[in-house]
């Protein structure tokens, strides 16, 4: 599950800036990804703290410490901190990119290394950890896990999760760091300074010449009892034929008293690169045993670094190319010449003081005899891990007796704990899909109590189970708690309302809301403003998962609406045809009078034509007919008088001639003395 939740990170952009783009490794407490950096345009590694923890203050201040710790350093052999941040859930670094391998990586495919390689692995690692004591930090986790290799051969020192200021009190109580590289200081609870990175650096060493580490144990605590109280083995006991020298400094660094140890990294780096200089090629490229074996029972894998630059103090770069380098294993016999590079007599091979002739005596040729002869006891007795040391026998002793009694407590326990108890490990079941009993169940089967924990999630059905922490093929001890995700269907999230809003608005909400814009369709709405949301589908409020696509209704304003001319209709089919028009019709309170349109229609409207918005007035204005005009008598009259005062009183005058009209003199006259509509005829009868 905690995979399925990192990894939904991959194609998504932390902080707008850092583009995920996949997954180079996961611990415990983060998981670390390439990532392009977008405003810059490069690669980088980006180091999630793991979801579950981003609410918890003390992971937080450890990656913040981290970022800090790394960021103030700036050294060649320290992986470089760039940015640090936290984007809601996600709290990270951001770090220089190191494309290439661990040194965990190089050990896993060659076991052990020969001196040259391992001391040009070692050293700019060790010139890393000079430079972080220098800086007054101490690095507290020096394992080959937290030492990057480049593809081009640079070597850096990285993961400063559990790095403190020397003069910070770093006195836990509590165990930190690898069990396998621990200082016998820290196991006993104190503080760790300068001298707990070189004893880890120390046991480092040891691996790389000899391919495994010093102390071996089926349970941590047995392994941190040995860092307490049995003497690191010289590694020349593993690896025959390796340089005294060689011997003496993994003894120096892993003495028990921090006292007895180089003060720092840079004496520590100094001494490695004055022994180096003492070796001959023959030492330097001596092929450890479980190297050749390494080769011969080499699987297909990746190749892992193959030019290694290393630096020397005195101003060489030496290129080694040693990895994978053919070698013959000579059977038969027991001395240090049986195995050999393929390319070297037996003769040049180191045997004893004769490189020595040459070196200086100094104070540490002086120890490097005393603690020959501590070596060859231990040769002699071949039970090297047991011996104790003399000093101070009082603690010893109380460290004995505690230790003793837990042991004894462990080895009843531990066997069955760890055999086929809840301490025994077991492959986590996969359960997605699964019922929650069938989930359970097969947990059960497989030896784990799980814990059903409800999350949403928008591929599971509801009800279902998602996953597990530990995610499912991982193989964890059976006591671990499990953490069975069950699935409660998408979360959802009610919808904005966006009614009332203008559309880039809604956008807006919907984008906020994270949900999606749908169809956008604009229609005529008499109240709703136009450019305004009228309505939304899905409506508001309902349930949706996020990125639902939402469609708007956007108002055009009122919708425009043609006048009709009804002049000429009487009044009811008027008002009709109006009101079908979606308006309103007024009648004028006063009526005209009108020659051609009959009382009761329309002479007149307002407006006459163009639109109006629904409901509208359209004010008519109705006729009362033709105005009454009185007609005077002409009879006796000249007509052509008498026809222009008719027709200046708005009457159409028709004249009828008798006898041709002869007099010119109007002898009848229709209508005669009385009212007339205006406009009606007048007939003259003229003779
Ligand atoms: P943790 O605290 O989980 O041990 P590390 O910082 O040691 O975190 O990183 C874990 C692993 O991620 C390393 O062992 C290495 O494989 C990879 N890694 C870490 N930092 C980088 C980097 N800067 N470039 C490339 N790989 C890295
Ligand atoms: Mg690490």
């Amino acid at each position: 599950m905690q995979q399925q939740v990192s990894d939904h990170l991959i194609g998504s952009r932390v902080d707008g800036r850092y583009l995920v783009r996949s997954r180079l490794a996961g611990g415990g407490m983060s998981t670390v990804y390439l990532a392009t950096d977008e405003r810059l345009d490069r690669d980088v590694a980006l180091k999630v703290l793991h979801p579950h923890l981003a609410n918890d203050q003390n992971f937080l201040d450890r990656l913040q410490r981290e970022a800090r710790a790394a960021a103030s350093l700036s050294h060649p052999h320290v992986v470089g901190v760039l940015d640090q941040g936290q984007d809601g859930h996600i709290a990270y670094i951001v770090m220089e990119y190191i494309k290439g391998h661990t040194l965990r990586d190089v050990l896993n495919e060659k076991k052990a290394l020969p001196p040259r390689l391992a001391f040009a692995l070692i050293d700019p690692v060790i010139e890393g950890v000079a430079a972080a004591h220098a800086a007054g930090l101490i690095h507290r986790d020096i394992k080959p896990e937290n030492v990057l290799i480049a593809e081009d051969g640079r070597i850096k020192v990285g993961d400063f999760g559990l790095a403190r200021a020397v003069t910070a009190n770093t006195s836990t109580g509590a165990l930190i760091g690898t069990v396998a590289y621990v200082a016998p200081e820290l196991v006993l609870g104190k503080p760790a300074d300068a001298r707990s990175d070189i004893y880890s650096t120390g046991i480092m060493l040891y691996e790389m010449l000899t391919g495994k580490q010093p102390y071996a144990g089926d349970v941590p605590i047995q392994v941190a009892y040995q860092h307490v109280n049995a003497e690191v083995a010289p590694p020349s006991l593993a690896v025959p034929g390796l340089a005294a020298d060689v011997d003496e400094l993994v003894q120096w660094c892993t003495a028990k008293e921090p006292d007895d140890r180089p003060v720092d990294g840079s004496a520590l780096l100094s001494e490695l690169r004055h022994i180096r200089t003492t070796l001959s090629d023959a030492q330097l490229d001596l092929n450890p045993p479980a190297a050749a074996a390494a080769v011969v029972n080499a699987e297909p894998r990746t190749a892992v670094a193959t030019a290694i630059v290393a630096p020397f103090d005195d101003g060489r770069t030496e290129t080694l190319e040693r990895i994978g380098r053919p070698t013959d294993i000579i059977s038969g016999q027991r001395n240090p010449t049986t195995v050999m590079p393929s390319s070297l007599p037996p003769a040049a091979v180191y045997t004893g003081e004769l490189d020595r002739q040459d070196a200086p005596p100094s104070k540490r040729d002086l120890k490097r005899i005393a603690r020959q002869e501590e070596k060859d006891r231990l040769r002699a007795a071949a039970t090297p891990s047991r011996t104790l040391r003399e000093g101070n026998p009082r603690r010893r002793a109380i460290i004995w007796i505690v230790v003793v009694i837990v042991l004894a407590i462990l080895a009843g326990a531990a066997g069955w704990f760890f055999g086929m108890g809840p301490g025994s490990p077991g492959t986590i079941p996969d359960t997605k899909n699964k019922t929650v009993a069938e989930a359970q169940q097969l947990l059960r089967t497989a030896g784990f109590q799980s814990e059903p924990r409800d999350v949403f999630d928008d591929d599971v059905q509801a009800g279902l189970a998602v996953g597990t922490e530990p995610a499912s093929g991982q193989v964890v001890r059976k006591f671990q708690p499990v953490a069975l995700f069950v699935s409660k269907g998408p979360q959802l999230f009610p919808l904005p309302a966006l009614a009332g809003l203008t559309l880039d608005q809604a956008k807006n909400a919907l984008g906020n809301a994270e949900m999606t814009l749908g169809k956008v369709t604009e229609q005529y709405d008499d109240t709703v403003p136009a450019g305004s949301i009228v309505s939304q589908s899905p409506a508001k409020d309902t349930a949706v998962r996020h990125g639902t696509q939402v469609s708007l209704l956007v108002s055009k304003g009122p919708q425009p609406l043609p006048v009709p001319d009804v002049r000429g209709m009487d009044q009811q089919a008027a008002v009709q045809a109006i009101s079908d028009a979606g308006l309103t019709a007024k009648i004028a309170p006063d009526p005209v009078f009108d020659k051609k349109v009959p009382a009761g229609s329309v002479v007149s409207q307002s407006p006459a034509n163009g639109t109006l918005t629904r409901g509208s007035a359209v004010t008519i204005t109705l006729s009362k007919g033709p105005r009454q005009v009185h007609v005077p008598n002409f009879i006796g009259k000249q007509a052509d008088a008498a026809r222009k005062a008719l027709e200046s009183l708005g009457f159409d005058v028709k004249v009828n001639n008798i006898l041709g009209g002869f007099f010119g003199t109007v002898r009848d006259q229709n209508p005669v003395d009385s009212d007339a509509p205006e406009g009606s005829t007048v007939t003259l009868t003229v003779v």
